[in-house]
C-alpha cells in the first residue's frame, strides 16, 4: 500500500506540474474535491515538554483524491494558489478547524488554542480580516484561541501590506506565529517588524541539533532573542527523546512532533484527550 501511495504521489506531482496541464482540469479537479468532501483536517498535538500536557492544536489539511489517494498539501497548497482557489479552501479550513474547537471547548482550558496555517495569497486577500472575524463570531470562538501561523516566505512579496494585516489581527486577539523560522531570506528582520507571538523553529534545525554545531548554535540563538523578546518558542519536528532532552536543556519548553503524535483525524484526538496526554 505505501508504495503505491509513494507512485501515486509521483504520479499527482507530474500531473499536476505537467506543463500544458490544461488549468481548467486541475481547477475542477479542486473544486469538486470542495464540494465532494474529499478535503479533511488532520490535528497534531502542540505539547509542553516539561509537563506533557497538550496546549493546542495545529489543523494540517489533508486531500483524499479518489483515484490517486493522500495529496501532500506541499503539491495541492500552490496550485490551489496559483488558481485562485485558496481563499475558498482558507475559509474552508477556517471554518471546520472553529468547528472542531466549539466542540473540544468543552472539556479544555482556556489557553487551549488552534493554529491555523494562513499561505502568502490568503494574507494578500483584501477579505481576510472580515473573513476571519465572521466565522470566529459565527463559531463564538474566543480569538486568543487561535494561532495564525504564516511563514516568512509568505510575507516577501508585500512586507508592508503584511505587518499591517497582521497587526490587525493582533488587535483583534489572534495570536501569530511565524512558521519554519530560520528558513527564510530575512529572519531577524521579520522578528523586529512583525506583531509576532510565536516562533516555530523549523524542523531541519531540531533534526540535526544533536549533530550539528551550527544547527545546535542557531536554536540556542533563537532560544536566545525569543527570551528578550517575550515570544513563545514551539520547536517543530521532535521526534526523538534524546531531542526533547537537549531542547529542554536550551529551554525550550515547547514541542510538536511525531514523539507525541503525528497529526491524526478529529475521531483520533479524543482518545489523545482521554488517555495519553491528559489536560
Ligand atoms: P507546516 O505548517 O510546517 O506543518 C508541519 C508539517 O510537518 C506537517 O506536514 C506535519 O505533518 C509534519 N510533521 C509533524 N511532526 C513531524 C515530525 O516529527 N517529523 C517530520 N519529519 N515531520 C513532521 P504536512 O501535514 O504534510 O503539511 C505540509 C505543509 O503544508 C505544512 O507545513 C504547511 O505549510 C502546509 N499546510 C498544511 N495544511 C495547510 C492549510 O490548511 N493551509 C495552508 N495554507 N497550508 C497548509
Ligand atoms: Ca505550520
Ligand atoms: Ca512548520
Ligand atoms: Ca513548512
Amino acid at each position: 500500500a505505501k508504495e503505491s501511495a509513494a507512485a501515486n504521489y509521483k504520479f499527482f506531482a507530474e500531473y499536476m506540474n505537467k506543463e500544458n496541464h490544461s488549468r481548467l482540469e486541475l481547477e475542477s479537479a479542486l473544486r469538486s474535491a470542495m464540494k465532494n468532501n474529499e478535503f479533511s483536517l488532520h490535528y497534531q498535538p502542540i505539547i509542553n515538554i516539561t509537563n506533557q500536557k497538550i496546549l493546542g492544536f495545529e489543523a494540517l489539511l489533508r486531500w483524499q483524491h479518489p483515484h490517486l489517494g493522500n495529496i501532500s498539501p506541499e503539491h495541492f497548497i500552490p496550485i490551489a494558489e496559483d488558481l485562485g482557489l485558496i481563499n475558498e479552501l482558507g475559509d474552508w479550513v477556517f471554518c471546520h478547524a472553529l468547528e472542531q474547537l466549539r466542540e473540544w471547548k468543552t472539556n479544555i482550558s482556556q489557553e487551549f488554542y488552534i493554529a491555523i496555517n494562513l499561505s502568502a495569497k490568503q494574507l494578500q486577500s483584501n477579505t481576510l480580516v472580515t473573513s476571519l472575524v465572521n466565522t470566529i463570531e459565527e463559531y463564538q470562538i474566543n480569538p486568543q484561541n487561535i494561532h495564525i501561523e504564516i511563514t516568512e516566505t509568505s510575507v516577501i512579496s508585500d512586507p508592508e501590506m503584511a505587518v499591517k494585516k497582521l497587526k490587525k489581527l493582533r488587535d483583534i486577539g489572534f495570536k501569530i506565529s511565524i512558521d519554519d523560522f530560520g528558513t527564510g531570506q530575512s529572519s531577524l528582520n521579520y522578528l523586529k517588524k512583525f506583531p509576532i507571538n510565536t516562533i516555530k523553529i523549523d524542523k531541519t534545525f531540531v533534526k540535526s541539533a544533536e549533530s550539528d554545531q551550527v544547527d545546535m548554535a542557531i536554536v540556542k540563538a533563537v532560544l536566545s532573542i525569543a527570551e528578550s523578546m517575550d515570544l513563545a518558542v514551539v520547536a517543530e519536528g521532535v521526534e526523538t527523546k534524546s531531542q526533547e532532552k537537549l531542547l529542554l536543556g536550551e529551554g525550550c519548553k515547547i514541542g510538536q512532533g511525531y514523539l507525541y503524535s503525528k497529526p491524526l483525524p478529529a475521531s483520533q484526538v479524543k482518545q489523545l484527550f482521554n488517555r495519553k496526554l491528559r489536560l
